[in-house]
């Protein structure tokens, strides 16, 4: 209960912060729900490396199975990702790496007592690093001094070491949270010591942690002379002061978190400004108040259509064609908002629709503020509609009829 009433207070909150603001374009109807722009693949072109098998199941990429258009498009978007963004590692075709929740809040890791003189200076940089990316998303990196004489790759009492070595070039390294154990090291090499690297070594940690968190580099075919295969799943709008950059790549930024790496880390990991989002009771109705978290979705009452707040963060209305063989989900409708760090969709007392990022940052709406005690319907008929309290229609995603 402490939980919705916080939701409640921060959307109204939000609805302030959003009223009159310029609203997002709305994506057509009918067209593509994911842009292809910066991609090397399209989708059409993915599809026409795709066949159906005769009970329906997709297979692509050799011998990866898909069971709707919908878990091809993911698969897509995970394979030819836009060039860019702050970038998720992937786990396999469906799914990030990320830390599963019941070690997001206590990632533990020792320090090598073979820093010597520059311990102190390691155990302070880390101590800063890991508050930065637990300032706004559910993560805890502890620091298990009782475990630093024994600080190697075998100790599995911490989730990974902190350890040192020597090098001229390579400033440190770090692996993302699949990686196992034994592997799992975040070196720093003697070279990011000396003066002159550009990173402070707080910065430089912050950015080896995005990597033990499970984010890629940023880096972007506009204005960068560097690229990097390896795929992995966009999140972000690209951001040049991205502490996932390289300065000689292009990157402006060593020292802190952009806004959109917070973003970034809340989308996979939870909000500590968003404590919880609501989901919503029964079908076809989200009233006042109540929201969609990531991946959440709200039926029609006949099971024929639902919306659902996407994990790239898009809200889509999909319409599904049931057969003996299974059944088929289109996407009809979106509010086009993929892979910029939306949190959440929420329906708030003012009658407003919004996407929020996980920072509270408002990235599209319907611009039906002003009308509380409104709500939104999913409707038997495809149309997807926000009614005042008299019973007017405000708002819809003109998808009726069907
Ligand atoms: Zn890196």
């Amino acid at each position: 209960m402490k939980k919705s009433r916080t939701l409640v207070r921060a959307a109204l909150a939000m609805s302030i912060v959003c009223g009159g603001c310029d609203a997002a374009p709305d994506e057509a109807a009918g067209e593509p729900v994911t842009t292809t722009a910066g991609r090397t693949v399209t989708f059409e072109e993915f599809l026409g490396t795709v066949h159906q098998e005769a009970d329906g199941v997709y297979v692509y990429d050799g011998d990866m199975s898909a069971y709707s258009i919908g878990e091809l498009r993911q698969a897509w978007e995970r394979m030819y990702p836009p060039n860019g963004a702050l970038t998720a590692f992937p786990y396999n075709a469906y799914a990030d790496d990320v830390w599963p929740d019941n070690k997001k809040l206590n990632i533990t890791y020792c320090i090598s007592n073979n820093f010597n003189n520059n311990k102190q200076a390691v155990i302070n940089a880390m101590s800063v690093a890991g508050a930065a990316w637990a300032a706004k998303a559910l993560v805890n990196f502890v620091y298990v001094p009782s475990q630093d004489a024994n600080c190697t790759s075998a100790n599995t009492n911490v989730e990974f070491d902190v350890n040192y070595a020597t090098s001229t070039t390579t400033l440190a390294r770090a692996l993302p949270p699949s990686t196992p154990r034994e592997l799992r090291t975040l070196t720093i090499y003697s070279v990011a010591f000396n003066p002159g690297t550009g990173w402070p070594l707080s910065g430089l940690l912050m950015h080896e942690l995005g990597h033990a968190l499970g984010f890629s580099h940023e880096f972007s075919q506009a204005g960068s002379s560097c690229t990097e295969s390896g795929g992995g799943r966009p999140i972000t709008p690209y951001d040049s002061g991205s502490i996932m950059m390289y300065p000689h790549c292009g990157g402006t930024n060593t020292s802190a978190l952009s806004q959109s790496d917070m973003e970034g880390a809340t989308q996979q990991y939870g909000s500590r400004v968003w404590t919880n989002a609501v989901s919503p009771g029964g079908c076809g109705h989200l009233p006042a108040g109540k929201g969609l978290d990531r991946g959440q979705t709200l039926w029609s009452c006949d099971s024929r259509f639902y919306l659902q707040h996407a994990l790239d963060g898009n809200l889509r209305l999909y319409k599904v064609t049931y057969s003996p063989t299974g059944s088929s989900h289109t996407a009809i409708w979106s509010s086009g908002t993929a892979n910029q760090a939306g949190y959440g969709t929420y329906m708030q007392t003012d009658g407003n629709l919004v996407i929020y990022t996980g920072l509270g940052r408002y990235i599209w709406h319907t611009n039906t503020y002003g009308n509380p005690g409104s709500s939104l319907a999913v409707q038997n008929d495809g149309n997807v509609v926000i009614y005042s309290p008299s019973g007017q229609p405000l708002w819809s995603t003109g998808t009726g009829g069907q």
